[in-house]
Order: C-alpha cells, then sequence, then structure tokens
C-alpha cells in the first residue's frame, strides 16, 4: 500500500528529453492524467498560483465531478498557468520522489511546454520576448535604449504594443541601458586570494542579460562589495543568456545551444577554483538545478553547478569563514525583504535576509511568498491580471511595515512588487545595493 507522504528528503530525476518518450503526445496525456488526478485527490496546491485552481475548476465543472469528466485537450489550459516556479515541488507536495506516486508538477508543466514547442504552438512574442539576449543587443544601442525606453512609457505606443505583440500594456517594463554592465564593468582592485574554509577567495562574475542590460547598477554593486572585502574578481570572458526563459518555453534545443557557450569557460573558472556568482536568482538556479538535471551525465555542468553561488549565500559562508567585513556605516531603517521562488529552491535557506539581519539600525520584515511574476510570464496580456492577483499578498505584506526600503533579489519581482504597492514612500533597491549602501560605499557611475 502506498504511503501518505514521504518521509524522505525529496529528490528530482533527471528530465529525460532526449528520450523519443518525452515528446510523445499520447504518453504525456497519460502522465497528465495521472498526476492531475493525484493532484485532484489532494488540493494542497489551490492557493499557490493560478495552474490548481484551473485544474480544479475544470474537473468541478465537468461531468462527473473527477478527473474522467475533463476532456485532455483542456489539460493544456493548466500548463499555460504554471510559470515554474517550482514551489509546489517544493513547498507542498508530499508525494515527490522518492515517494512512489512520483510527482514532480513543474518538470510534468516542462514536458507539456516541450511537447507544445516542437509541435511549434508557439507565438512569435513568446520567442521574442524569451530572447532576452538577443533584444538586450538591440535595444541597449545607445540611440535604440532611449528610444525603447520612452516607447515603453508612452501610452498610445504601449496600447500599439499590446495589440501586436500582447505585451499588458499596464506592466511597467525595465528600461534598458546604453551603458552595458559587462563594457563598464571596472578592474578587481585586490589581486591577493584569501581562500575560506568554506569560500573559494576569488570570484568569477556571470553578469546575467538582466544585469548587462537592464539593471548594471546590481552588477556594480556586487564588484563594489568585492572590492570593499578584498575578494578579487574577473568576468566570466564570454557569456550568453542561462537559458532559463528558453526552458520556460519549452524550447531545450535553445537551452542545449546556450549551454554550449556558457559551459566551457564557467567549467575551466569553476576547476580555477572560483567561486562564480550571479545576481539574479533564476540563472543561478539555472546553474545550479536545471541544467544538471537536463545534462546529468556532463562533468563540466557539474563542475559549474558546484562553483556557483547565489551572492548572499556566498557573503553568509564568507561571513562563517570570518574573512567577510563588518564595517557598516549606514543603518538602513525598515526593510521590506521578499524572497522569491526560484531563491528559495536553491535550497540554500535565507542567506539573504541572514545578511540583512547582520546589519546595525535594519530592521526586517521577510515575505516569502510567490510575487506572481516570473521572468516573461506576467508581462504577457493574458496572464497580466493573475499575476496581479498572485501577488496581492505579497504587495500587502511588503507594505504592511511602511518600509524605507522594499527589496527583493529577483530585481523583475521587485518592480512588480512596486507597481502592485502603488504609492509609497519606500525606495526599491535590490539587496546588494542594500549591502553597498549599509557598507557606506558610494554608488558607481
Ligand atoms: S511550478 Fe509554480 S506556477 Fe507551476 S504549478 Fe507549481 S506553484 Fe504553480
Ligand atoms: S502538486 Fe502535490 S501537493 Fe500539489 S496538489 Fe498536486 S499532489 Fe497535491
Amino acid at each position: 500500500m502506498a504511503r501518505e507522504g514521504s518521509l524522505e528528503a525529496p529528490t528530482r530525476h533527471p528530465i529525460d528529453w532526449r528520450s523519443p518518450d518525452f515528446y510523445d503526445a499520447d504518453k504525456l496525456d497519460r502522465e497528465l492524467h495521472r498526476v492531475f488526478d493525484i493532484c485532484h485527490g489532494c488540493r494542497r496546491c489551490v492557493s499557490l498560483c493560478t495552474a490548481f485552481p484551473t485544474l480544479f475548476d475544470l474537473v468541478d465543472e465537468g461531468k462527473t465531478g473527477e478527473l474522467d469528466g475533463v476532456d485532455a485537450k483542456d489539460y493544456t489550459k493548466v500548463v499555460d498557468q504554471c510559470y515554474l516556479c517550482d514551489l509546489c515541488y517544493m513547498t507542498k507536495c508530499p508525494y515527490v520522489p522518492p515517494h512512489e506516486w512520483n510527482v514532480d508538477f513543474p518538470h510534468l508543466m516542462l514536458r507539456a511546454k516541450a511537447v507544445k514547442f516542437r509541435d511549434g504552438e508557439i507565438r512569435f512574442r513568446d520567442k521574442l520576448l524569451s530572447s532576452t539576449d538577443a533584444l538586450g543587443k538591440l535595444a541597449a544601442i545607445p540611440v535604440v535604449a532611449q528610444t525603447v525606453n520612452a516607447l515603453n512609457a508612452n501610452g498610445p505606443a504601449r496600447s500599439a504594443m499590446e495589440k501586436v505583440l500582447g505585451v499588458h500594456h499596464e506592466r511597467k517594463l525595465p528600461p534598458y541601458t546604453a551603458s552595458r554592465f559587462r563594457s563598464h564593468a571596472t578592474r578587481a582592485k585586490t589581486n591577493g586570494t584569501t581562500n575560506g574554509e568554506r569560500t573559494p577567495g576569488k570570484v568569477a562574475v556571470y553578469a546575467t542579460c538582466y544585469v548587462n542590460y537592464n539593471e548594471p547598477g546590481i552588477g556594480d554593486d556586487l564588484l563594489a562589495v568585492l572590492d570593499h572585502n578584498e575578494i578579487p574578481y574577473v568576468l566570466v570572458e564570454k557569456e550568453a543568456c542561462c537559458g532559463m526563459p528558453k526552458l520556460e518555453l519549452g524550447d531545450l534545443d535553445a537551452v542545449e545551444r546556450l549551454k554550449r557557450v556558457n559551459i566551457p569557460p564557467l567549467a575551466k573558472l569553476a576547476r580555477d577554483r572560483y567561486a562564480i556568482l550571479t545576481a539574479i536568482p533564476s540563472c543561478t538556479l539555472m546553474f545550479k538545478a536545471e541544467l544538471p538535471l537536463l545534462f546529468p551525465d556532463d562533468a563540466d555542468v557539474k563542475a559549474v553547478a558546484e562553483a556557483m553561488f547565489d551572492p548572499f549565500e556566498y557573503f553568509v559562508l564568507r561571513n562563517r569563514d570570518g574573512l567577510l567585513k563588518k564595517d557598516f556605516k549606514q543603518p538602513l531603517g525598515k526593510v521590506s525583504y521578499h524572497i522569491p521562488c526560484h531563491a528559495r529552491v536553491q535550497n540554500v535557506g535565507q542567506k539573504t535576509r541572514e545578511l540583512l539581519e547582520l546589519l546595525p539600525g535594519t530592521q526586517v520584515n521577510t515575505v516569502e511568498r510567490c510575487s506572481g511574476h516570473d521572468g516573461t510570464w506576467g508581462v504577457k496580456t493574458e496572464y497580466f491580471a493573475n499575476a496581479m492577483k498572485i501577488g496581492r499578498p505579497v504587495f500587502r505584506a511588503m507594505a504592511g511595515t511602511d518600509p524605507d526600503y522594499i527589496s527583493s533579489d529577483c530585481p523583475i519581482a521587485g518592480r512588480h512588487i512596486e507597481q502592485g504597492m502603488g504609492e509609497t514612500r519606500a525606495r526599491r533597491a535590490h539587496p546588494l545595493a542594500l549591502l553597498r549602501i549599509a557598507y557606506g560605499l558610494a554608488e558607481r557611475p
């Protein structure tokens, strides 16, 4: 008899995406039916996102009140509402492997998205929005950046964009920079390497598309904090998008193409004992968890995963090694801090909160709930309202303490929360900016 819930630590099976069975539509439908039926009997995840309410409404409004009353063609409605935050797997589901029911809801949604992609059922808009590197390269050209930013803030242009591209006109979009992070990043001020028991003493920074093209200040703040702590750093010599937006679209061949660009230089740095830091949780997660599951036999991917740190994971471990400076000069007051899903599922604990709580004169209100944006999901016309609805409890909890700062490791979630909060006196700042401010370091131009 099957045990009710697993008492063992969850594991994840590699994603068998090269097997012909993976893309077999009948086999996929059978697996969707099996897992949806378990979910219908369980319903624990009803409050997490709109995928589960969509499924349960389909069941409840069907002829039999059971899954056999749902037309399998409607399964795609559930798949479309999933933005792969992983929270159901990580925080709710008692039936994840090693439980014999083997429920990995997000990776089943990923498989369904991959089949949809291979069948060509993907809009031009989705392909465009997931091409973060190509879009950024174009939009961050000086005059182009100013034009794109002006159009993004222009009502009639946004209405046209909604009609043509399906980007919701109310979604505030991050600006493009005319000064890319990788072009202007300064050299490290230190050469000497002090390895700790838990941390390599030298860092390689994987910039990410978002930091490179949208908010280079986050990268500048990371370098300023590294310099202040006398940790030498280099930028990764050559990088492409981590592949997370393509993964979320189900375009696994594109994920592999990007992996071929990224992994060789990163693996070399990993073998040279660099800690590899990326300031965007989704990108960190891609290297730490998703690529190893997609390419389980690739030793380079494994080496990179082991060398990859979230910046606050690195700084907290550096502190435990007795090697983090604590000469903080500037109290921050009240900080409402949101821990994004893709930081939670890295399974390293709340490292940003831990470090922010070390700062004198700083009270941290931690909000641990999905904000509902995801990378591109919450900008799309058909999902914008749901993204705002999922985020509402987060907006309220973030505003609750009348904070001086609002902050999220995910800068896109941070912008989404700021938009959802509406009028506020709080300043939005990435946790790395907060750390730089607390050290009393000047913002880099
Ligand atoms: S991965 Fe996230 S969005 Fe997808 S079904 Fe689970 S909780 Fe919902
Ligand atoms: S994913 Fe797991 S916990 Fe969530 S509804 Fe399905 S069976 Fe229940």
